[in-house]
C-alpha cells in the first residue's frame, strides 16, 4: 500500500493534482526541512533508505551476477509532457501516450516506464546535487526514470528506477536535454504543464550511458513516504549537460534555487550493495 500512495501521491498524481501540494501536516514537506527528519511513512527507518554514498572500495567485492541493462523500447518514440511538480520536474506521457510500453527487467521482474524527473543544487555552494554519490563524488543533477513492476501486485521491489548523474561540465549544451529543457521552466507554476516539442526517446536521453557498469542496491524513494520498495540501478559515469542548462532546472518555480535532494546515506547492509565487474 506504502508503495501505490507513493507513486500516486508523488509521481504520477502529484504532478497534475492542484490539491497536492495545499498544506496539510500529514503530507506536507519540503526540501528545507531535516531530510532525515521527514516524519513520514518509512523515512526514519534505518533499514534500506535512500539515496546512499555508493563506493566500490567499501570492502565488497563487484558481482559476476549483474549484467547488461536491456530496455525494451529504447529507441522507441515517445511523446513528452513536463510538470512542474512543485518538488521537480516531471516526464510524463502526453495524452494518449503509454509510456509503460518501454519497459525494463531486472531479476525476472518486469517493470514498465510511469515517469522521470530530476534532482538538482539549488547553487553551487550546496554539498550535493545528486542524490547518490559514486567513491565520494556527487555531481550537479540526477536524473531518475521510475518503473513499475508489470503485474502490480506492489510487493516489496515493486518499484525500479534507473538513475544516471548528470555533471554540467559541458561548454555545449546537451542537445538531447534541450528538447526538455528549452520548453521554458521559468514560467511553469507549479502543477503547469508544457508539452516538448515533437518525441524524444529514452536512447536519447541515455547516450553515453554504460549499461554494463552500475551499482545496484535495495533502497526507498528518496520523497515521503520514503517507501522501501524500490530496487535501485546507479549508473556508474555520469554524463554532461552545460552549465545553462543546470540554470534552467533552477529556474524552475518555487523548486530551482531551493534544490531538490535528499541528504545520502552510509549504506546499511539492509541495501545490499552491490556493483557490476
Ligand atoms: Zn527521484
Amino acid at each position: 500500500m506504502a508503495s501505490f500512495l507513493c507513486l500516486t501521491l508523488l509521481c504520477l498524481t502529484a504532478a497534475i493534482n492542484a490539491q497536492w501540494y495545499k498544506h496539510d501536516p500529514k503530507t506536507h514537506w519540503h526540501y528545507r526541512h531535516d531530510p532525515k527528519g521527514w516524519p513520514m511513512g518509512d523515512c526514519q527507518s534505518t533499514n534500506r533508505q535512500s539515496p546512499v554514498k555508493l563506493s566500490t572500495k567499501s570492502g565488497i567485492t563487484c558481482s559476476e551476477n549483474l549484467g547488461w541493462i536491456n530496455i525494451d523500447g529504447f529507441r522507441s518514440q515517445i511523446r513528452v509532457n513536463l510538470v512542474n511538480s512543485g518538488k521537480t520536474l516531471v516526464g510524463i506521457g502526453a495524452p494518449g501516450e503509454n509510456l509503460g510500453r518501454i519497459s525494463v527487467t531486472l531479476d525476472n521482474k518486469k517493470y514498465l516506464l510511469k515517469q522521470f524527473h530530476f534532482h538538482w543544487s539549488g547553487q553551487d555552494s550546496h554539498p550535493q546535487g545528486s542524490e547518490h554519490s559514486i567513491d565520494g563524488a556527487f555531481t550537479d543533477v540526477e536524473m531518475h526514470l521510475v518503473f513499475t513492476e508489470a503485474d502490480t501486485t506492489l510487493e516489496i521491489d515493486s518499484i525500479a528506477i534507473l538513475a544516471v548523474l548528470i555533471k554540467a561540465d559541458s561548454y555545449r549544451d546537451n542537445w538531447k536535454f534541450a528538447k526538455l529543457f528549452n520548453v521554458g521552466l521559468s514560467d511553469m507554476y507549479i502543477t503547469k504543464m508544457k508539452s516538448v516539442p515533437g518525441s524524444i526517446s529514452l536512447g536519447s536521453l541515455l547516450y553515453g550511458v554504460d549499461f554494463n557498469n552500475y551499482f545496484r542496491y535495495e533502497g526507498s524513494m528518496t520523497t515521503p513516504p520514503c517507501s522501501e520498495n524500490v530496487k535501485w540501478t546507479v549508473f556508474r559515469d555520469p554524463i554532461s549537460i552545460s552549465k545553462t542548462q543546470l540554470e534552467q532546472l533552477r529556474s524552475l518555480i518555487a523548486v530551482g534555487r531551493t534544490g531538490n535532494f535528499r541528504i545520502a546515506f552510509d549504506p546499511t547492509p539492509g541495501n545490499k550493495v552491490e556493483f557490476t565487474c
